[in-house]
């Protein structure tokens, strides 16, 4: 066969495959026609009642209800108010979806209907709590994919594991489950699957990013010391604003000049505080950093390089070693998340089945973290996905790129999922996932 004959014979048995593929239903199409609005109900209750991270109690008791009534078998204590809702169904393999449960420390400013009133009282203050992550609708999909597949139980065979996930925003969730008696008597996933919602994608459309999707977080306080006095008379003192200017402005040649061009990182200071007032040298600066990186040799480089620099800047400035800064590394390190590129491609491929060929969406990877990531442990043992979830009307995409304007994040108090369109896509396009990763 010639050449032109080989890719006329190729594109007319690729439109048979995408014809039959468009026809195949998705498994949720029946569930959707008569519980569009429960789900919807769903949503807007757990939107309106969001819960700051690990004090999820009503969040938690609210998805065990629901789920207890699909026939679930229901396993708690998987630290703070995480939980695992299991469903044996014959042999086959073992598949975990994750949702996080926890809201944000943030003022609702999106004027909706069923907008977050609540606060709690933290520290003699009243703080905000929103779902400006969109973590709500992650258990309302959560919610609706556990429901499906009760229903649809000749569709697949194995072991579904819903797993509710405390305190993702402060690192603790997944840590407090993966250290739990019980989470190591639940059966051995084969699978690990979640999903993030995407405050620009279009709703129906899931973002694939194979290998490392997400950066690795490590939150780090550091103290600067000095010898404090007369701001007139700084030849008498060792001045520890100096040096901190002075560090931080070297923190920025690590990433620049001591990792590799091929290892994307990021070194923030968030913060810095020190002295009171204008002609006092205070004795110490204390700073808060955030280092975002994907390869662990790459991170190793990192700390390393923060402390070496820190100690010979306090050095030179004339301080003697018991007085060299205090490295705080925080109880928050998530590794990088890790998207196994084979599960990727498989994810791909039933999402085009069931849904079409547009819902699938190639995009890079960010310096977010998640801690999703450790559940399949540093060498990525066990095949692991996190797809993100186009949360956006079409209408609203295009009218934002008419004004050049910006969407808001993640975490903004603007940022809400346009659910109508976006809950009942993510839907359709997660138990596409779920029931293919039985096959
Ligand atoms: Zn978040
Ligand atoms: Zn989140």
């Amino acid at each position: 066969m010639k050449f032109i004959e080989q890719v006329l014979v190729y594109s007319l048995t690729l439109l048979v495959i995408t014809s039959n593929a468009q026809s195949i239903k998705s498994p949720s199409s029946d569930w959707l026609k008569t519980n569009t609005e429960k789900c919807f109900d769903w949503y807007k209750y757990l939107h309106a009642n969001p819960e700051l991270s690990s004090q999820e109690e009503k969040t938690s008791t609210y998805l065990k209800a629901i789920v207890s009534n699909f026939g679930y078998t229901i396993i708690d204590s998987l630290g703070l108010h995480s939980f695992a809702a299991v469903l044996k169904n014959g042999n086959g393999p073992v598949v975990l979806f994750r949702t996080d449960m926890d809201g944000l420390p943030v003022k609702e400013s999106t004027g909706l209907p069923y907008a977050s009133n609540q606060f709690v009282q933290q520290n003699g203050k009243s703080v905000s709590v929103m779902h400006a992550c969109g973590h709500d609708f992650h258990m309302a999909t959560w919610l609706s994919a556990a429901s499906i597949l009760s229903q649809n139980k000749k569709s697949w065979s194995g072991t579904i594991i819903f797993l509710a996930q405390s305190a993702e925003e402060i690192a603790q969730g997944a840590k407090g489950v993966l250290s739990s008696n019980q989470y190591s008597k639940l059966p051995k996933s084969d699978f690990l699957f979640a999903i993030h919602d995407n405050s620009e994608l279009e709703a129906g459309t899931a973002g694939f990013c194979n290998n490392y999707a997400m950066a690795g977080v490590d939150m780090m306080n550091i103290t600067l010391y000095g010898k404090g006095g007369h701001g007139a008379a700084p030849y008498k003192t060792i001045d520890p604003i100096l040096l901190a200017a002075n560090f931080i402005t070297e923190l920025q040649s690590i990433v620049s000049r001591n990792l590799s061009s091929n290892d994307p990182a990021v070194i923030t200071v968030g913060a810095i505080n020190g002295g009171e007032i204008g002609n006092v040298i205070p004795n110490q600066v204390d700073l808060k950093l955030t280092i975002r990186s994907f390869d662990q040799k790459a991170r190793a480089i990192i700390l390393n390089r923060i402390k070496t620099i820190g100690d010979n800047l306090a050095r030179a400035a004339g301080l003697t070693d018991d007085k060299l800064p205090k490295y705080d590394l925080l109880d928050m390190t998530v590794p990088a998340v890790y998207n196994d590129p084979i599960l990727g491609e498989k994810l791909k491929k039933s999402i085009v089945q069931h849904v079409g060929a547009s819902a699938v969406k190639e995009v890079p990877a960010v310096m977010i973290g998640e801690d999703f990531g450790m559940y399949s442990g540093l060498d990525h043992a066990i095949p692991s996905y996190i797809v993100w979830m186009g949360t956006q009307t079409k209408n609203k995409i295009d009218s934002y790129t008419q004004q050049k304007k910006d969407f808001p994040t993640l975490h903004s108090s603007y940022y809400y999922p346009e659910f109508e369109e976006a809950l009942p896509a993510s839907i359709k396009i997660v138990t596409a996932c779920l029931f293919d990763l039985f096959k």
